[in-house]
Parts: structure tokens; C-alpha cells; sequence
């Protein structure tokens, strides 16, 4: 009994950690080595920031970080409402939705939540949340350039504040969905975003 109980606080102190510290997909590992330039990635799509040429956004949250993106390769963009949203790359309009009038920090505001979806020429898809009510400036079908407007920024569904959520995936070999970091062309270079910096669009 001398040796198990402390063997059992070392279990349980590890089950504790493992239960509530960051996340432990593989992907966040890649992407802290990225932003921090110890991985090189000079292949990958460079896309625009989401906004108009010559403004500056403030990156609230990266990807996976605690408050709200713990599995989530996405970044937020604070924004005002009616900030004008650009596309971040070239593509396909495949899903608006912009009837959503809606938003706060509870889960029940989710469904109010404004997107618009656009896909690319690999397949890969981005999504723009919280878009402001009835502010889409494209429709399902249409095919957008990367700076094209496409909506207002807003509020709507389950956040905070308001602000840009944006987040690129893909499909996998099963279909399944996975996020994806991206790079980004800044007015200091291409480069992955980290929280808490500014990012000016030129
Ligand atoms: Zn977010």
C-alpha cells in the first residue's frame, strides 16, 4: 500500500493533465514550429489576409489556443461590425448563409452564426463566421477572386465580440475534414499569423 498510493496520485495527476491541458493534435505542434520559423514552408498556398488592401487587424486568437479554439486551427480577426470581409484566396462560392440576426457568448446563439464558404481550385474550402446580417455581396455558384469583398463582418452566432473567424480545411483520403494552417501574405512578408500581433493587408 506504501507503494501504490503514490503511484496512484502520479496516475491520476497525469490523467489531469493530459484532461485539460492544450491540445494534443499533432497539428499544433507543426504550426508553433512554423510561426516560429524552425519548420520552413516555402511550397504551401499563400493566402491574402481577409480584409481591404491598407488595413490593419489585431489576431485575438491563433491556432489552437485556450479560449475557444482548444481543437481549432482557425484565427479571429477582431473586427468592427461592418468591416468590410475579402476573400483570402481565389474560388468557388459553395455555402451563404446570412439570416442569422443572433449573437453572444452561449452556446444557444450557434445556430445564428452567418458563414460564407468558399472553395479553391484543390478542393481545399475557407470559411468566413460571423458575418453580419443579410450582408453577403456573393451567392452560392459565383466564383470570387482573392480581395474580392464579400460580406460585412459582424456578431452573429456564438462569440464574444465582434470579430472575424476564419478557418481553411480539407478532405481527407475518407472524406473527413481536417483543418489546415495556412500561410499569409502581410505587409512584412509571407508569414503564419500569431495572436496578439497586427497585420496590415499590402
Ligand atoms: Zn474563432
Amino acid at each position: 500500500m506504501g507503494r501504490l498510493l503514490p503511484a496512484v496520485v502520479f496516475l491520476l495527476l497525469i490523467v489531469h493533465i493530459s484532461g485539460c491541458a492544450v491540445s494534443n493534435n499533432p497539428q499544433r505542434t507543426i504550426l508553433r514550429q512554423l510561426q516560429k520559423g524552425i519548420i520552413k514552408d516555402d511550397t504551401s498556398f499563400v493566402y491574402q489576409l481577409p480584409y481591404e488592401k491598407n488595413t490593419v487587424h489585431l489576431l485575438v486568437q491563433g491556432y489552437f489556443s485556450h479560449f475557444g479554439h482548444k481543437e481549432r486551427a482557425a484565427l479571429d480577426f477582431k473586427m468592427k461590425r461592418g468591416t468590410i470581409v475579402c476573400a483570402a484566396r481565389d474560388g468557388i462560392v459553395v455555402r451563404v448563409k446570412q439570416d442569422g440576426n443572433k449573437g453572444g457568448w452561449n452556446k444557444k446563439y450557434r445556430p445564428f452564426g452567418n458563414v460564407i464558404v468558399i472553395q479553391h481550385s484543390d478542393s481545399s474550402r475557407a470559411g468566413y463566421w460571423h458575418l453580419q446580417y443579410n450582408s453577403a455581396m456573393v451567392k452560392v455558384g459565383d466564383s470570387v477572386k482573392a480581395g474580392q469583398p464579400i460580406a460585412l463582418s459582424g456578431k452573429t452566432g456564438y462569440t464574444l465580440f465582434p470579430h472575424l473567424h476564419f478557418i481553411a480545411w480539407r478532405f481527407n483520403k475518407n472524406g473527413q475534414w481536417q483543418q489546415v494552417g495556412t500561410r499569409f501574405k502581410t505587409s512584412n512578408g509571407i508569414r503564419y499569423l500569431k495572436p496578439i500581433k497586427r497585420y496590415r493587408n499590402g
